[in-house]
């Protein structure tokens, strides 16, 4: 039988900002330690009345596209899945987030931002042990060229395949069995990217108005505009970061090894709600 290890926390409060990916408003973040036990809860203080989203709690709701969004009781933040990555990594489970606005800020557009200020912040074990899902029985979704699938097994792995019709990133496939050094070297830096051929279709529907070529990665067909890749395949990284972000929502991490295959957001969202659905007594006891 495993122990489990104790819960976490942050060591004190702690304060940045930044420009969010999507809406390109600078965007107020403050982080403060909490009491065993009481999950990871996010906070829009720019809104006239109090609106706590507990992550684990939520409705997720597909939201627009291209970004995670958690919604509850009429409030929402996107683009919270580099942020949750980053807790992830720090195996941080009780955290009060207060977001002044609609939206994360992207940082550098990978989560070794988020990563240093929580450091910064310090992290603290409490009390009782953490909760985790055990993942015990197979558990798949797909939609037509996308699929994840989760398998029992003793240690949490992801391995995951994409491809791009881009010369510079095709197909791509890497496989982890992160820890919080491993998260922190080999998945954390790595940054959004999108196709060149759709950056400027995706600005035209309003997607990532605050998206500059230091947070994201605009993809040409001999590889990233004005800048160097942090690693050769960097973008199937991201989609590792973005997939361990999304996980986290259900509040608890997960034990069981992740395959996936072409996966986004709304394909990571319908598995997280899965998880939710099958062991939805666990993390409503937690
Ligand atoms: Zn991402």
């Amino acid at each position: 039988m495993t122990v489990l290890p104790n819960q976490k926390t942050i060591g004190k409060e702690i304060r940045f900002r930044g420009r969010s990916l999507q809406g390109g408003k600078n965007i107020e973040v403050a982080c403060k330690p909490s009491r065993v036990g009481s999950g990871i809860v996010f906070l829009r203080n720019d809104l006239p009345y109090e609106a706590p989203i507990r992550v684990g709690d939520l409705v997720i709701t597909d939201g627009p596209a291209r970004r995670s969004t958690i919604v509850f009781n009429g409030a929402s933040i996107q683009t919270v899945e580099h942020f949750l990555a980053a807790l992830w990594g720090l195996e941080i489970d009780n955290i009060v987030v207060e977001v002044r606005g609609a939206e994360l800020p992207a940082l550098d557009g990978s989560a070794a931002g988020f990563l240093n200020v929580l450091k910064e912040a310090g992290v603290e074990e409490q009390t009782s042990a953490r909760h985790i899902i055990k993942i015990d029985e197979t558990l798949s979704v797909q939609d037509k060229t996308s699929s994840i699938t989760i398998v029992p097994a003793e240690k949490f792995s992801i391995l995951y395949r994409i491809d791009y019709d881009c010369p510079a990133i095709g197909r791509e496939e890497f496989e982890i069995e992160p820890d919080r050094d491993s998260f922190e070297r080999e998945i954390a830096p790595a940054r959004t990217f999108c196709l060149k051929k759709e950056a400027e279709a995706l600005l035209a529907a309003g997607f990532g108005q605050g998206a500059t070529l230091e947070n994201t990665l605009v993809m040409d067909d001999s590889g990233p505009v004005g800048t160097t890749l942090r690693f050769s395949n960097e973008p199937v990284r991201h989609k590792i970061l973005d997939l361990i972000g999304d996980l986290y929502l259900l509040g608890m991490p997960i034990v069981g090894k992740v395959t996936a295959e072409r996966s986004g957001h709304s394909l990571n969202a319908k598995m997280v709600r899965k998880i939710y659905e099958k062991y939805s007594e666990k993390i409503k006891a937690a």
